[in-house]
């Protein structure tokens, strides 16, 4: 006898990247910032006194508000402190997605394929109606994907941009185009920003009137702080409120709000990381060419690669590279589904991670594999 809901007891949770105990190993596979963060970050965790745990947190988050809307040239009324990227995630899911039952299909879900994969599944625990669009072959947008998504009946469209897994990054023009196009609400997921030369943020201006756009943003990667769990979103101050009213009470503690603070306020040291990352990019990206693989431009802190001599069909070279790469203790991520099954994502880490991984496929070419 299963007790929960019929979407929920046929639903395939999410699967993250695996997180390895050990330290030993060169962890290349969940999209990490390399380098540590800003010691200001930790200097302000640490003056976290009884008194500020004792009482319950500003559930507006103000302060962090505040910092982010400076930082962006925006006004605290356009920023939500959300729980990490993925809790933004979740509440649009449930701000702006119609449940099937009282829809009957209208008002659902949308995005482009492959993407986040934690998308299908958000959609599926509200129980929405989910339409999807292939990519391009080069991963780009197709060109006619808002109409696509209004005849759908669609009131909500994720795009990943710079997107996952392939780096690809869409211009502003494009974005601009579908957010006009699109009768639902537009969230462009930009988890990766932080490493691309441009982000959408010029859509939120009060010129371009434009009301449907949401922008998502984590100190997840950009910000080396993944176990902190903060993210928050841009948006007109309207789509903010919607969001405020769905939010669990006190989302964000009251540690987080501190080190986020200082992690915005921290943001040169995060910049001088992501131009690090940037040129370890360009170098392992040729690297792996000169040694055969294809790779994908990329304007996130990960290549999407195909090793050489790959295929769609037939057994995965990229997979059994995985396990060969697994086995020498270099983590890099697979994912076994359409139009990646034959290649492998890999994060950009430190200079020596990375020549670690270089060293390494060097070694295991030689044995054949
Ligand atoms: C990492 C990531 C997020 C958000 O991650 P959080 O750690 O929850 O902030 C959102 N979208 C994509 C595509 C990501 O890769």
């Amino acid at each position: 006898m299963s007790y929960e809901r019929d979407n929920i007891h046929a639903l395939s949770a999410y699967a993250p990247g695996e997180q390895p105990e050990s330290r030993e190993v060169v962890k290349l596979n969940t999209n990490e910032n390399p380098y540590p963060p800003p010691a200001g970050v930790l200097e302000a965790i640490a003056k976290v006194t009884g008194d500020m745990l004792r009482r319950y947190p500003p559930p507006l988050a103000p302060r962090f508000r505040q910092v982010a809307a400076m930082a962006h040239g925006l006004k605290p009324e356009q920023v939500i402190a959300t729980n990490a990227g993925d809790e933004l995630l979740r509440l649009v899911v449930t701000v702006f997605c119609r449940p099937q039952t009282e829809s009957r299909g209208k008002g659902g879900l949308g995005y482009a394929e492959p993407s986040y994969s934690l998308y299908p599944v958000l959609g599926r625990i509200h129980d929405t109606q989910i339409t999807t669009a292939a990519l391009n072959d080069d991963f780009n947008l197709p060109d006619d994907l808002a109409d696509r998504m209004n005849k759908a009946g669609c009131n909500l469209l994720l795009i990943v941009n710079p997107h996952a897994p392939s780096g690809r990054l869409s211009d502003l023009k494009s974005l601009e185009s579908i957010a006009r196009t699109f009768k639902g609400v537009i969230v462009i997921d930009e988890a990766y920003v932080d490493f691309a030369e441009t982000s959408a943020l010029p859509l939120l201006e009060a010129k371009m009137k434009l009301d449907n756009v949401l922008l998502l943003r984590t100190l997840s990667k950009g910000y080396s702080l993944a176990g902190l769990r903060f993210g928050y979103g841009l948006g007109h101050p309207d789509l903010i409120a919607a969001l405020d009213k769905a939010r669990d009470s006190y989302n964000t503690d009251i540690i987080a709000q501190t080190a986020a603070i200082a992690a915005i306020e921290n943001r040169e040291y995060a910049k001088n990381t992501w131009q690090k990352v940037k040129i370890e990019r360009v170098r392992v990206s040729d690297e792996l060419r000169r040694r055969g693989f294809t790779v994908y431009p990329s304007h996130a802190n990960f290549i999407l690669v195909a090793p050489p001599g790959s295929s769609d069909t037939g057994p995965s070279k990229a997979a059994s590279l995985y396990e060969t790469l697994k086995q020498q203790h270099v983590y890099v991520r697979y994912f076994n589904q359409d139009r990646l099954r034959d290649k492998l994502r890999i994060t950009i880490g430190r200079p020596e991670e990375n020549d670690t991984l270089l060293r390494v496929l060097d070694v295991v070419s030689m044995d054949g594999n």
